[in-house]
């Protein structure tokens, strides 16, 4: 369904970044995949997607940084020529308190996970618009919708990329971009494996499928809405969560 496409997936090595790529490249779409620290891990999937007859290459860059983020681009346009699909995936989290919260870690998680996704738009849309289409995908978070304690950096960026995709979507749509969130509650992956056996608990008590989400329940929303059945869907958050939030 994919077949030809490009599509970029920042943050790829592992995690949901991964399962993105994975199932993006089942779907036939060749692979940029973006890492910052994750080299090897990002050299093995290499040859695990190309081991499913497409093509794949890496670019180390933190998407944070405007420069480096263009650096994705620029490869993704010299090796395959065109960017069909972006996928804003590659987060960060600094929990703490806001009476205890150092600035840096403030800054630091706007900075990767708002403005690095804002970077990767910038540099693609102009790209996209003389293609005469693209499907941007942005990875948000439901907390980003109802807030949570001890995250109020993470919240305020995850809130952000909502108000990001709406006013991209209204900008881009003319030009056959759709541009859509999507919103996991809790994944099961390093970020989530961080915390403690009770909060654990406690976020699963609230979720009705009584089951943490695994990375390829991201990636198949993702991959729908990379696809042609999403053609008429832009501006969304869509949810995938176990009903964590309704
Ligand atoms: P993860 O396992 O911690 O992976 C984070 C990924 O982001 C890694 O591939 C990492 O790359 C990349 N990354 C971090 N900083 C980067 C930077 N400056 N430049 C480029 N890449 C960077 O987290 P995950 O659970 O897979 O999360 C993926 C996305 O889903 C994030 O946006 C996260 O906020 C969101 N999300 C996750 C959950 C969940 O429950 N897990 C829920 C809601 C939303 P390196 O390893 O190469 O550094």
């Amino acid at each position: 369904m994919l077949m030809g496409k490009t599509a970029v997936v920042t943050g790829a090595g592992r995690g949901i970044g991964k399962a993105i790529a994975l199932k993006l490249a089942d779907m036939g779409a060749n692979l940029v995949l973006n890492y910052r620290s994750s080299e090897k891990e990002t050299e093995e999937l290499i040859k695990e997607i190309e081991a499913k007859g497409v093509k794949a290459v890496s670019v180390k860059a933190d998407v944070s940084k405007f420069d480096e983020a263009e650096l994705i681009i620029k490869k993704a346009k010299e090796e395959f020529g065109k960017i069909d699909v972006l996928v804003n995936n590659a987060g960060i989290t600094r929990d703490g308190l806001v009476m205890r919260m150092k600035e840096q870690d403030f800054d630091d998680v706007i900075n990767v996970n708002l403005k690095g996704a804002f970077n990767c738009i910038r540099h693609v849309s102009p790209l996209m618009v003389k293609n005469k289409g693209g499907r941007i995908i942005n990875i948000s978070s439901v907390v980003g919708i109802t807030g949570n304690p001890g995250q109020i950096n993470y919240c305020a960026a995850k809130a952000g990329i909502l108000g990001m995709t709406k006013s991209v979507a209204k900008e881009l749509g003319s030009r056959g971009i759709t541009v859509n969130a999507v919103a996991p509650g809790f994944i099961k992956s390093d970020m989530t494996d961080a915390l403690s056996d009770k909060q654990k608990e406690g976020i699963l008590s609230a979720i009705p499928l009584k089951k943490i989400g695994e990375a390829e329940d991201v990636a198949n929303l993702v991959a729908f809405l990379a696809s042609d059945m999403a053609s008429y869907i832009t501006g969304q958050v869509m949810q995938v969560d176990g009903g964590m939030l309704m």
